[in-house]
């Protein structure tokens, strides 16, 4: 039970809430000491180019396995950390992460990019593209191997937000590649692919999973792959898990996949040999 602000009634939360409540601060206080003690990690999941086989990208994900609560999965952990602003303390690691970990691959001979997922809240710190452009001098990270996902929720937002546009803008102009995430699940403008330095479109896994049970997902995801060839987009579909959908893909002259049919997501040890194999 909590107390309503300034009045005597007793609010009765359902139980249910009563928990998630408690769940959420639990997760906050375990989540600052997690960053202080650098305990998160990152994953990698590769991304395959279907015209040559080869592995030519992976996306850095988040990791979090905590010693008293376990694992809290992105999707728990995310927006948990938007509302309480440790999502700037998330990026800050994984930006950094990344950089170090595409920087070491080049040294040793591997050109791979590495993807980095960033929420609205992150670009609204005015600070973001300089932050990320530090960081990849720190890191001796060529721009060219950092691609930005962003998701369709984000690109609306931003198109009210012209700092985001520019920090956008700017990172692009310094070789930057962006990733439009999630895409078809949003609430899609075309006005935003005028204004974003938009490069590749990331099919949404939910299309992925019905393709082969339904003609009109078929129909969609070709009509997609042609949209974004017309406006010279990379299509890239996630979520791929079947051999089955991955030749639909490739009949519809999808660009790339990302699935756990090629690879769930690794540590960044186990990258070179997915490359070779
Ligand atoms: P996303 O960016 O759309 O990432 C794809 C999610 O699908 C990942 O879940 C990945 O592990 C999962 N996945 C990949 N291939 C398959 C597949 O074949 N089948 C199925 N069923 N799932 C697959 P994950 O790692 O749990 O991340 C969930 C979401 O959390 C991400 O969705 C992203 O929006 C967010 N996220 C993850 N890491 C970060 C981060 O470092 N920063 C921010 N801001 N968001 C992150
Ligand atoms: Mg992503
Ligand atoms: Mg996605
Ligand atoms: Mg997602």
């Amino acid at each position: 039970n909590v107390r309503e602000a300034g009045g005597d009634n007793i609010l009765s939360l359902s139980e249910a809430a009563h928990k998630k409540l408690n769940r959420k601060s639990i997760i906050e206080k375990r989540l600052l000491m997690a960053l202080d003690q650098h305990n998160l990690k990152v994953l990698y999941q590769p991304q395959v180019d279907l015209k040559t086989g080869q592995i030519y990208a992976v996306e850095a994900l988040v990791r979090w396995d905590d010693e008293e609560i376990g694992v809290v999965s992105p999707d728990e952990l995310i927006p948990i950390a938007e509302e309480t602003g440790l999502i700037n303390d998330i990026g800050s690691f994984v930006i950094e992460e990344a950089c170090q970990q595409a920087a070491k691959w080049k040294k040793q001979g591997l050109e791979l990019k590495v993807g980095i997922n960033l929420s609205v809240r992150e670009f609204r710190d005015k600070n973001m593209a300089k932050f990320i452009l530090d960081t990849l001098t720190k890191t001796g990270c060529p721009a060219h191997l950092i691609q930005i996902e962003i998701t369709e929720k984000f690109a609306l937002e931003a198109e009210a937000e012209t700092s985001i546009i520019q920090q956008m803008r700017k990172l692009e102009e310094e070789g930057i590649t962006f990733v439009l995430d999630d895409f078809g699940t949003g609430y899609a403008s075309f006005r935003y692919m005028q204004l974003l330095p938009i490069n590749t479109l990331k099919i949404d896994q939910t299309f992925v999973h019905s393709l082969t049970q339904s003609e009109k997902t078929q129909r969609l995801i070709k009509g997609i792959v042609h949209f974004g060839k017309s406006m010279n987009l990379t299509v890239l579909a996630e979520g791929v898990e079947t051999n089955e959908q991955k030749e639909l893909l490739e009949q519809y002259e999808c660009d790339a996949i990302q699935g756990f049919l090629i690879s769930k997501p690794v540590t960044a040890d186990n990258i070179p040999q997915l490359l070779s194999s």
